[in-house]
């Protein structure tokens, strides 16, 4: 008798075999899942300088129609120069069927981008490196873009995640919280120091 094959032995040996693969198993596929983290946003600041007043329009989709994702901004600062709200590179998309006439997205890298729509007098080349809070155009209205509604001149920043709309939603711009509402062309501020701006308004960007 050698104890080698009793049937105690045996379930001993299956046991630790079942735990070992359990144990491999979890490892291979508890692996993709940590890698698959998603990348958080960039830090942004406000696409213009600091030190002046500015009047927010409100959030709302990008095309305006009601029930899509608000990733759009309406913003027009009092010096109407447009700049980068974090570094990354300049990508300057041609619209189709009107050459020459580009708007702007940068890509800061794990797939998140802003959009300058409206931006005109775009100073900036296609695959340029741009620094956070560099000047890369003046404000403008939909006629130097692509096209859309032509209600005076503003920038109309977007925010893009993997080449889809992503909403302001709980997005920061310059330490200040954005809050979207329902409602089209709205949603509220949380200032660094505890105010809060309802939308669409003016206010003090120090
Ligand atoms: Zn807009």
């Amino acid at each position: 008798m050698t104890g080698y094959s009793s049937p105690a032995a045996g379930n001993r040996l299956f046991r630790r075999l079942f735990s070992l693969v359990l144990a491999i198993g979890l490892a291979v596929t508890g692996l993709p899942q940590a890698t698959a983290a998603p990348a958080p946003p960039p830090s942004m600041e406000f696409p213009f300088a600091r030190g002046q007043w500015a009047y927010s329009g409100g959030i709302h989709t990008d095309t305006g129609e009601n029930g899509g994702v608000q990733n759009a901004i309406d913003l027009l600062p009092t010096d109407r120069r447009v700049r980068a709200a974090a570094a990354g590179t300049a990508r300057r998309i041609d619209c189709p069927g009107k050459q020459g006439v580009p708007w702007l997205k940068i890509d800061h890298g794990n797939g998140w981008a802003t959009g300058y729509y409206q931006t005109k007098d775009i100073s900036v080349y296609d695959g340029q490196w741009i620094n956070a809070g560099q000047e890369v155009g003046w404000v403008g209205t939909a006629l130097d873009a692509c096209g859309g509604a032509n209600v005076g001149e503003h920038l109309h920043l977007t925010l893009w995640k993997d080449g889809r709309p992503n909403s302001w939603h709980d997005m920061w711009l310059s330490g200040y919280k954005i809050t979207t509402e329902p409602r089209q062309w709205s949603g509220r501020f949380d200032t660094p120091d505890g105010r809060i701006i309802w939308l669409p308004a003016d206010f003090r960007y120090s």
